[in-house]
């Protein structure tokens, strides 16, 4: 991963792959420019958001032109460092796991998941979606010697400290953490939760108690 990324706000930084993933479309389609208000409408972002993120990058956009889609391309492929793979290891293979490796995020050509890992014999020396499964006992050898920056959590709740404590001591530097569990990390190590179950309820939620349209603040 590259050091050289510039300070963004990170709910901007959030939004880059939804930016680029659109305009890589654009482009593939001839188109040259893009007003704010197309890709407003596309990403489902506020236009004044989308202005506010792209100054950032020094996209000031003109008036009656809107953005050079070319420019905001290679922007953001280097960003995102879309030309360099990183490699992504993903710790329980159940019914959660086993749909990652079948998915592989193939669609981002910058990530990949070289290799699972598990505690039962049954899925030990497999293969899923072509990712082999290893055991538990070699997690830090397949890690340091692959040299994998980031990993995938999909064991159940109760492991997940501890799996993540054996982690630390590894390259990994981030984790995708789809567990309940908050889990204690030091500085160095970042941890996106993505507990499904709570973005679940937090929709309905919402649904419920929001008229349709009004925005609820990030
Ligand atoms: P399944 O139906 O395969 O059990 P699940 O998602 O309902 O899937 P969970 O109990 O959430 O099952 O476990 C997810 C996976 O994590 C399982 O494959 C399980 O073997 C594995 N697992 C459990 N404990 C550990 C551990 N300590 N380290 C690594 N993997 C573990």
């Amino acid at each position: 991963m590259s050091n050289e990324m510039m300070k963004i706000p990170q709910a901007t930084a959030k939004r880059l792959p939804l930016y680029y993933r659109f305009l890589q479309n654009l482009y593939a389609s001839g188109k040259q420019r893009v007003s704010s208000a197309e890709l407003s409408e596309a990403v489902k972002v506020d236009s004044a958001t989308i202005r506010r993120d792209f100054s950032y990058f020094g996209a000031l956009g003109k008036k009656g032109y809107g953005y050079n889609v070319g420019y905001l391309l290679t922007f953001f492929r280097r960003t995102l460092d879309q030309d360099e793979l990183t490699k992504v290891a993903l710790i329980g293979v159940g019914n959660l796991g086993t749909a990652f490796l079948n998915y592989n995020f193939l669609k981002n050509n910058n990530t990949k998941i070289e290799c699972a890992f598990d505690v039962d014999p049954k899925k030990i020396g497999t293969s899923i979606g072509n990712v082999p499964v290893y055991s538990m006992d070699d997690l830090e050898r397949y890690l340091v010697e692959d040299e994998i920056p980031v990993a995938i959590l999909t064991v159940p709740a109760p492991v997940a400290q501890m799996i993540t404590d054996r982690l630390v001591k590894t390259n990994v530097k981030g984790i995708l953490n789809f567990t309940p569990a908050r889990l204690n990390v030091p500085s160095s190590i970042r941890v996106h939760h993505i507990d499904l179950a709570v973005e679940l309820q937090s929709l309905v939620y919402f649904l419920k108690h929001y008229p349709m349209d009004i925005e609820p603040e990030e």
